[in-house]
C-alpha cells in the first residue's frame, strides 16, 4: 500500500482505483477522482501533521475533502497514511412538505447535529421539535403521538431500554418539567431519529398528502367528468355522489 505526493506535486495511490466514501452531496457510495493536491513547495516548507486533498464524487462530481496524516517528508515524497478523515459527513435528508414552519426550525437542527455526531443536541433538540408539535396539535395531538410512538416500538421491535430513553426525550418534559435528558449514543440516535421522522410523517405528512391526492382527484373530475371515461367501471364511481356530466 503506498501513497504519497512526488515532487511535481501529483498523487500516487496504489489503491486508487478501490478508493470509495458515501458521498455527502448524492448519498451514493461512490468511488472518488483526486481533483486538487497541495503544492510539494509548500508541504516541505511547512511541514504540516496533516494535509487535505480534493477529490470529485464520480457520481454527482461535487467536491470531497479526505484529511490525511504524513508519515514521512522525504526528499523527494511525502508520505501520506493511507487511513483519511471525510471532513464533511453525510448529510441527514427529510422533506419538510406540509411540515409547519416551527416544527421544522427544530428538526432542522436536530438534523444537523446528528450529523456532526452531536447525539445529546440532536437529542436536546428532538424534545424541542416534540414540544413545538405538542403546541401545534393540541392536547389530543399530544396523545395521538404518544399511542403513535408505543406502536412504533411493536412494530420496530426496539429494545426497552432504547424505547425508555425514547419516551424519556420526546414526553419527559410532558410529564415532569424538571425530567432530565437521558444521555444518547449514536446507535441510540440513529433510532430515534427514525422514529421522530415517523411520528412527523404520521402527524403531517401523511395528512398533506391524502388530502393534496383528494383535492387533486376532485379538481380533475370538476374540470373533465373524467370518472365518466372509466371504461367498464371498476367501483371507483359508485364513490361520486353528484350527477354524472356528459362528456364533449
Ligand atoms: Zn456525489
Amino acid at each position: 500500500m503506498s501513497l504519497y505526493i512526488d515532487s511535481m506535486s501529483r498523487l500516487h495511490h496504489d489503491l486508487e482505483k478501490n478508493l470509495v466514501v458515501t458521498c455527502p452531496h448524492c448519498q451514493t457510495v461512490a468511488h472518488i477522482t483526486p481533483s486538487a493536491v497541495p503544492r510539494f513547495e509548500d508541504l516541505q516548507l511547512y511541514r504540516p501533521a496533516q494535509v487535505g486533498l480534493v477529490y470529485l464524487c464520480d457520481a454527482c462530481h461535487m467536491p470531497i475533502f479526505l484529511r490525511f496524516t504524513v508519515r514521512v517528508y522525504g526528499a523527494t515524497r511525502i508520505e501520506l497514511s493511507p487511513q483519511f478523515t471525510e471532513v464533511e459527513r453525510v448529510r441527514e435528508k427529510f422533506s419538510f412538505a406540509y411540515i409547519p414552519e416551527d416544527v421544522e426550525l427544530m428538526f432542522r437542527e436536530a438534523l444537523t447535529c446528528f450529523s456532526q455526531g452531536a447525539f445529546n443536541a440532536f437529542a436536546s433538540m428532538c424534545r424541542r421539535t416534540a414540544q413545538t408539535m405538542f403546541a401545534d396539535l393540541g392536547e389530543a395531538g399530544r396523545l395521538r403521538l404518544f399511542d403513535e410512538l408505543n406502536s412504533v416500538r411493536e412494530l420496530a421491535d426496539i429494545a426497552p431500554e432504547i424505547f425508555a430513553k425514547m419516551k424519556g426525550v420526546l414526553f419527559g418534559a410532558e410529564l415532569d418539567s424538571q425530567a432530565v435528558l437521558p444521555l444518547l449514543d449514536g446507535y441510540e440516535a440513529g433510532i430515534m431519529l427514525e422514529v421522530v421522522k415517523d411520528l412527523l410523517y404520521e402527524a403531517y405528512v401523511r395528512k398533506g398528502k391524502l388530502q393534496q391526492a383528494i383535492m387533486v382527484r376532485r379538481f380533475f373530475l370538476d374540470e373533465t367528468g373524467s370518472h365518466l371515461g372509466l371504461p367498464g367501471g371498476d367501483g371507483t364511481d359508485a364513490l361520486v355522489d353528484e350527477a354524472p356530466r356528459v362528456a364533449e
